[in-house]
């Protein structure tokens, strides 16, 4: 029998594409994954204490599209949660993203009311602010001496584990990225919308993956079914450069290990996430019964240990974000293009982008509702 879609991985790209496909064109979906469950990186299960935890790193959904919200809101009930990060700073655990309760944290008050003044005279009220920017622009004696501060205690060590090059070396948008914000407020997200699914998320893409129209084939992977299926339309949600046969060279990424730890503890830490900028081999512990709200005795945390992609022996998770790369994924995106009646890449792999799950939502649509319905 011919299937109209093959979809490439069953993650949030391509079980939100396989639902669109299957729902709204009523066509025939078959979702081949190389892993043994859904999710792809967004999956989580039970482990044998019976708490719900992430296997690929702690993940919170945030988006400030009314659209994506709705859309998954279909799928799963929600936990309302705001995510808060501490990280230990000379033995102090001070709120991140800096802010304004961070300074009085680690300085004598009447230092605090200085820099606080300052800022707000140089920056307003409510901003964020690059941390390089402030770097760049200190425009007091003070400011500078806060600015190398908090480079030095809070980002240049923690950016070194975690992508095992200096800040300077990445492109601007990831320093972009870390900015110091002007309030007291100390949520890590400041997004519209945000939780986590109230059963967990691979009961959500259990959900997303209902339609009878859609098959699933787990512990597949894709070059094993070459020839042997016959379909007429292609989605890979894989690594591009893996499609291609690496044939420009391998697209390189940063992967992590996961080291789980249980505890008979009620609580090991008091916030979901503790980050280690400058001590310790990992960049940072969570602890999940603070995301998924779980009441039992006991609880489960990870450690989170940066590694080089070294393909075959761990997974491909962060994109390097350098020019050098983004070139090289050009060719393949090029390549892509000439091919794009044939076949359609998306997410975090097929587009070599990092994406929240927001945008690997958001992505799965709009190429549903400008491609995928407009051919
Ligand atoms: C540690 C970590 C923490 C994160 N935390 C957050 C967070 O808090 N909030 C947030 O919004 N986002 C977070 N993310 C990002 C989130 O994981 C991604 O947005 C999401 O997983 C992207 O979905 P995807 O379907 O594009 O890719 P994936 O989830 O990677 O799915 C791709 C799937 O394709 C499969 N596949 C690949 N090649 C083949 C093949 N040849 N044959 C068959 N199957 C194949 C893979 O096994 C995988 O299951 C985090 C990511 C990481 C790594």
């Amino acid at each position: 029998m011919k299937i109209d879609w093959l979809i490439v991985g069953a993650g949030f790209s391509g079980c939100v594409l396989a639902e669109r496909i299957a729902s709204q064109l009523g066509q025939t979906v078959l979702i081949v994954e190389q892993r043994s469950h859904i999710g792809g990186n967004a999956y989580d299960d039970y482990d044998e204490h019976g708490i719900l935890i992430h296997h690929y790193g702690p993940h919170i959904f945030h988006t400030n599209a009314h659209y994506i919200w709705d859309y998954l809101s279909q799928f799963t009930q929600w936990r309302i949660y705001h995510h808060q990060v501490l990280a230990l700073v000379e033995g102090k655990p001070i709120p991140i993203p800096f802010n304004f309760n961070s300074l009085y944290q680690l300085f004598p008050t009447r230092y605090a009311d200085k820099l606080t003044h300052q800022l707000i005279q140089h920056y307003g009220l409510n901003t964020k602010i690059p941390i390089l920017k402030i770097l760049e622009t200190a425009p007091t004696p003070d400011l500078k001496f806060l600015a190398d501060y908090i480079y030095q205690n809070l980002f240049h060590h923690y950016t070194l584990k975690q992508w095992g090059i200096k800040p300077e070396a990445l492109s601007p948008g990831v320093t972009a990225r870390v900015p110091i914000h002007l309030s007291r407020d100390n949520r890590y997200f400041q997004d519209q919308y945000q939780g986590l699914p109230k059963l967990g998320y691979t009961k959500l893409f259990n959900n997303l993956i209902k339609h009878p129209a859609i098959k699933l084939l787990l512990n597949t992977p894709y070059q094993e079914l070459i020839g042997q299926i016959d379909y007429r339309h292609l989605i890979f949600t894989g690594p591009i450069d893996e499609y291609f046969s690496y044939q420009f060279g391998e697209l390189p990424y940063r992967s992590l290990h996961f080291n789980f730890i249980h505890t008979p503890d009620h609580q090991h830490q008091p916030v979901a996430t503790l980050n280690y900028p400058n001590d310790y081999q990992f960049t940072r512990i969570t602890e999940f019964k603070h995301l998924t709200g779980q009441q039992m005795q006991g609880s489960t945390y990870v450690e989170e240990y940066p590694q080089t992609y070294q393909p075959g022996h761990n997974l491909p998770y962060y994109p390097i974000p350098q020019e050098e790369t983004r070139e090289l994924y050009r060719k393949y995106a090029n390549l892509a293009e000439s091919l794009k009646h044939q076949i359609l890449f998306a997410g975090r792999l097929g587009d070599y982008q990092y994406y929240n799950m927001d945008q690997a939502v958001a992505r799965a649509l709009t190429l549903f509702k400008t491609v995928i319905c407009q051919n």
